[in-house]
């Protein structure tokens, strides 16, 4: 087994850039921390926005050379890339316990996830294709190809540290793009760990360059307007993806974004009721409830709300606040002290305004930043915690009598990930698929992330999709060439 100290000492700590790991040319560093704990794991290099601006100097220098790499030889890369991973799955999935907090179990799971990632587009590489056609007057010929879209910025959030990270670089390695990734400030270390697997794995210089930063915009603002860089890549909040969106609309970038949600659950009469409290647990406690997928409201058929709640409650009641390296440990801490007083904020505001606390409701005492696992009933219709994202171990249930209230309910955000359906009904199930406004729908299950599926929001969500066929397509962009009769 690996130690902490020795797993922190194989992490590089500086900027890759141009296929080097150098310190940020002012000599900053910033410190990541444990939040189990509250103490530094370590530094790394802060980079400045002279630094992201080399990082895409390195980007685009490669740009025309990996566009003609062959698309068997990315592939290879990405393969070897998740043998690597998948190898090393301890070493990864202990370094996201320290960083993030997430216990031992559910970072191994994300390891999975995240390497099939690079599984996927490694197969998906060789398929990209265009099509040649006789016009519909047969006076020209359409040949139309897919190109690799250019140099492109990654921004990931702190909750997946390795998912949201393969997630962007193996489709954009797939399609031929060279890429700057600009991991979060709070959980840097793992995408550092990463890139040097990806080089191992045989990736040329330039073609993956990293540059954390404590200060994003300062870093990265430059890089957006500079009109080399081709396409935006961000997983976060709706609020800073709406800036960026704007910022974007200067060069007419080309952006995917994956952004809030406020995923409802809904169980109706007929449902499974075990099932949907299986459901709900992986739905809600994953990553401790800090996902953009997280159940966030639970709408339950009345006559099955009290069955529902307590075997839910006694479920949330079996959990164990602790270290995520600590074996007993199933929930870890939330990321930092400001995530943990938000989630509490939210919760005595509901209570001030109404809602019965069943189970929980306060932070757990000591080092780090824990909450315990808390479920509120009669939540208030209008309560802010059913329109703003929790992203923690927190959830609000509300109650409903008839599929049009549970559907406007349901509807009735400016967010559109996903939802969750319970029910037996098959009809229903696919009738809410069509009457739900969201970009994924999980009938019956819990989990809907799947790197073969096109994950992606509508609505206020975001725009886009990663992951499944589709998720290639956002690094590519349609050549269309006119050709006369021949
Ligand atoms: P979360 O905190 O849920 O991850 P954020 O939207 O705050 O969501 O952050 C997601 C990513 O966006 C992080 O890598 C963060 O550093 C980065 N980020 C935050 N603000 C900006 C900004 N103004 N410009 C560019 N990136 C930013």
């Amino acid at each position: 087994a690996i130690t902490e100290l020795d797993l922190l000492d194989a992490v590089p700590a500086g900027l890759f850039i141009n296929g080097q790991w150098l310190p940020a040319t002012d000599g900053k560093t910033f410190d990541v921390e444990d939040p189990a704990t509250g103490k530094v794991l370590m530094a790394i290099a802060d980079a400045s926005p002279e630094d992201g601006k080399a990082a895409l100097d390195a980007a685009a220098t490669a740009q025309e050379a990996w566009a003609k790499f062959t698309p068997r030889g990315r592939g290879e890369i990405l393969r070897r890339a998740f043998e690597l991973l998948t190898e090393r799955a301890e070493q990864f999935a202990l370094l996201m316990t320290l960083e993030m907090g997430k216990p031992l179990a559910e970072a191994r799971g994300e390891v999975t996830y995240a390497a099939e990632f690079l599984r996927w587009f490694s197969e998906e590489a060789v398929r990209v294709s265009g099509r040649y056609s006789v016009s519909p007057d047969g006076k020209s010929r359409l040949l139309v190809a897919k190109k690799p879209v250019g140099p492109c910025l990654l921004i990931t959030p702190w909750n997946f540290p390795l998912a949201m990270a393969t997630r962007k670089v193996a489709p954009a390695v797939a399609a031929g793009c060279t890429m700057v990734l600009k991991p979060a400030r709070l959980t840097p270390l793992t995408s550092m760990l990463f890139t040097a697997l990806m080089q191992e794995a045989g990736l040329p210089a330039g073609v993956l360059n990293v540059i954390p930063s404590s200060s994003a915009g300062a870093t990265t603002g430059p890089l957006i307007k500079d009109t080399r860089l081709r396409k935006l890549s961000f997983t976060g909040s709706t609020e800073v993806g709406r800036r960026l969106l704007s910022d974007a609309s200067e060069t007419v970038l080309r952006t995917s974004m994956e952004l809030g949600g406020n995923a409802p659950f809904i169980v109706f009469e007929d449902a499974d009721v075990d099932a949907a409290v299986t459901g709900a647990m992986l739905a809600k406690l994953r990553n401790m409830g800090e996902a953009c997928t997280a159940a966030n409201r639970f709408i339950v058929h009345s006559s099955v709300a009290d069955e529902f709640t307590a075997k839910f409650a006694a479920r949330m009641a079996a959990m164990t606040p602790a270290r995520g390296t600590e074996l007993e440990s199933t929930i870890g801490p939330l990321i930092d002290e400001k995530s943990r007083d938000k989630v509490h904020g939210l919760v005595t505001e509901a209570v001030a305004a109404g809602a019965s606390i069943v189970i929980g409701g306060t932070p757990v005492d000591g080092p780090g930043y824990f909450y315990q696992p808390t479920i509120l009933k009669n939540v208030r219709e209008g309560s802010r915690i059913l329109s703003e994202e929790i992203f923690g171990p927190v959830a609000p249930i509300t109650t409903f009598t008839s599929e049009d209230q549970a559907v406007r309910l349901a509807n009735s955000t400016e967010y559109g990930l996903v939802a969750y359906v319970f029910t037996t009904d098959l009809n229903r199930g696919l009738r809410m698929g069509e009457r739900l406004e969201t970009g994924m729908l999980g009938l019956n299950a819990g989990v809907v992330s799947n790197a073969a599926a096109p994950f992606g929001g509508i609505k206020q969500s975001g725009l886009g999709r990663e992951g499944g066929v589709e998720g290639i397509e956002e690094y590519l962009y349609t050549q269309y060439i006119g050709i006369a009769d021949p």
